[in-house]
């Protein structure tokens, strides 16, 4: 028996080789643990050493010590925690992660009468055990002190009140031997985290990341998932949203269009901060991202008409902005920033003419931003400055005036066309979700539930060029 004061120097534990089972999560581990050696956690975090592991995850060192400790089987340490089913694998296409696991525990009340507990009853992206396909179920963690700890403690109690053997268990070959889905389960999430991985091997940059949406929905995720690999019709129940029918429709950019943006690449600019600043100079000529998000703007501006709005985006104390409600009609003629005109906002700010759409102060902070740009930009070769623009003698723009309109992208740049079509795709996204905002605000549903589409638009190296990749939800 290990006693707290025996740990640093009695060498024999009470576990024994292969005791992890298959999908076992560390909670059911920990907790079997301190069970066998009548141990509180504290004291066994202490002896595995691994209190940092909930911000690190642990290395092979530390795998390597845990086994020879319990003479437990590394490949199965491995499985226990890096977790052989896992779409966080997925890279750029993986689900949101978990943000309120800290301090509960989700279990299957089916699993926890054969005393198991698997981390994939506790996996976002599933509402349902794999193995009985029922309802998980979340219950705070009891006592008092740190998390890990707690969630221990009551994994530990869960256990012990629904099954007599526990901390052993009957060697019938459970869970793997369970009907269930979990095999299913299990070689999907393989095959997604496959088609993710070779998807982001060519992958060099993705919309979105700089705009003002919120996070990436579950539903997103998921649909994009099953539509890089099918997902068999009995493990849908499991998931915790479906998330629709996607699809990505993808255009080719010739080998042209590669190499200056390889050349551009190597005086350190990349596709982000091209693609970036060539939206920024707001050009307006027919087909530039600037005239196509003022066509999406009249729409919408027909669309609203008289304003009825009954919501207004207010800037609280620290900077931050909420939603209001307002009667339109009680505030008169005095423009206000409804719902409309907020999404008339984000659409200037990102594709039309920012320094228009920003205060002040923000606006001159910009202006530098695009004026050190520039600089790089022209050496570059890919912008000239317009006619009337006030230049210093070594050639560059002076600050003292309007700097967006003084630069012109150039026209014959193989890059022109991969630019507009980005930046097309990116202004349908971004509409299309403005379009359901509304709608469901007509609808009675508050403005700030909003689950706009994230990085719908990628870029891709292929063989012979470079594709961008479409991602558009099918609607009914
Ligand atoms: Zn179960
Ligand atoms: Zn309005």
């Amino acid at each position: 028996m290990l006693r707290e004061v025996d740990v640093p120097t009695y060498p024999s534990v009470n576990w024994w080789p292969n005791n992890v089972r298959p999908y076992e999560s560390e909670l059911s581990f920990l907790a079997r643990f301190c069970a066998l050696n009548c141990i509180p956690p504290r004291t066994c975090f202490d002896f595995l050493k691994m209190e940092s592991w909930s911000y690190f995850p642990p290395s092979e060192g530390d795998i390597a010590r845990v086994s020879s400790l319990l003479r437990e089987d590394r490949a199965r340490l491995l499985q226990l925690f890096q977790h052989a089913v896992d779409l966080q694998e997925c890279g750029s296409y993986a689900p949101p992660r978990e943000r309120e696991k800290g301090w509960s525990v989700r279990y299957c009340p089916a699993c926890v009468r054969h005393g198991y507990h698997s981390y994939l009853h506790e996996v976002s992206w599933l509402s349902k055990c794999p193995i009985h396909m029922t309802d998980l179920i979340r219950v705070s963690a009891i006592g008092s002190g740190k998390m890990a700890a707690r969630r221990v403690l009551t994994l530990k109690r869960l256990m012990q009140e629904h099954c007599a053997s526990w901390p052993d268990y009957a060697r019938d070959g459970f869970p793997t031997r369970e009907p269930g889905a979990l095999q299913v389960l299990a070689s999907w999430v393989r095959d997604a985290c496959e088609a993710a991985q070779k998807m982001k091997r060519g992958e060099r940059w993705r919309s979105g990341e700089s705009t003002h949406l919120g996070h990436l929905s579950m539903a997103q995720a998921i649909g994009q998932l099953r539509a890089l690999a099918p997902m068999p019709t009995e493990i849908e129940p499991l998931f915790t949203e479906c998330g629709g029918t996607w699809v990505a429709h993808r255009e080719h950019f010739s080998s042209v269009a590669k190499r200056e943006l390889e050349r551009l690449n190597a005086r350190g600019l990349s596709f982000d901060s091209l693609f970036r600043f060539y939206k920024d100079t707001g050009e307006t000529s027919d087909g530039s991202p600037a005239w196509y998000c003022k066509t999406v703007q009249q729409g919408i501006k027909e669309r609203h008409g008289t304003c009825r709005c009954q919501w207004e985006h207010v800037k609280g104390p620290f900077s931050e902005f909420y939603w209001v409600k307002v009667v339109a009609e009680e505030l008169g003629p005095l423009s206000f920033q409804c719902p409309f005109e907020v999404a008339l906002t984000e659409l200037e700010l990102d594709w039309g003419r920012r320094g228009r759409a920003l205060s002040a102060r923000l606006a001159q902070r910009d202006m530098y931003r695009f004026l050190e740009k520039s600089r790089a930009m022209r050496d570059a070769g890919v912008l000239s400055y317009k006619a009337g623009a006030s230049l210093s003698p070594d050639g560059y723009l002076y600050a003292m005036q309007d700097v967006w309109p003084c630069c012109e992208w150039d026209q014959d740049s193989p890059l022109l066309d991969l630019f507009r079509t980005a930046a097309r795709w990116e202004i349908e996204c971004a509409h299309s979700a403005i379009t359901r905002w509304l709608d469901n605000i007509d609808q009675g549903i508050e403005p700030f539930r909003r689950d706009d589409p994230l990085y719908c638009v990628r870029l891709y190296d292929d063989d012979d060029g470079l594709s961008l990749v479409r991602w558009s939800k099918v609607h009914a």
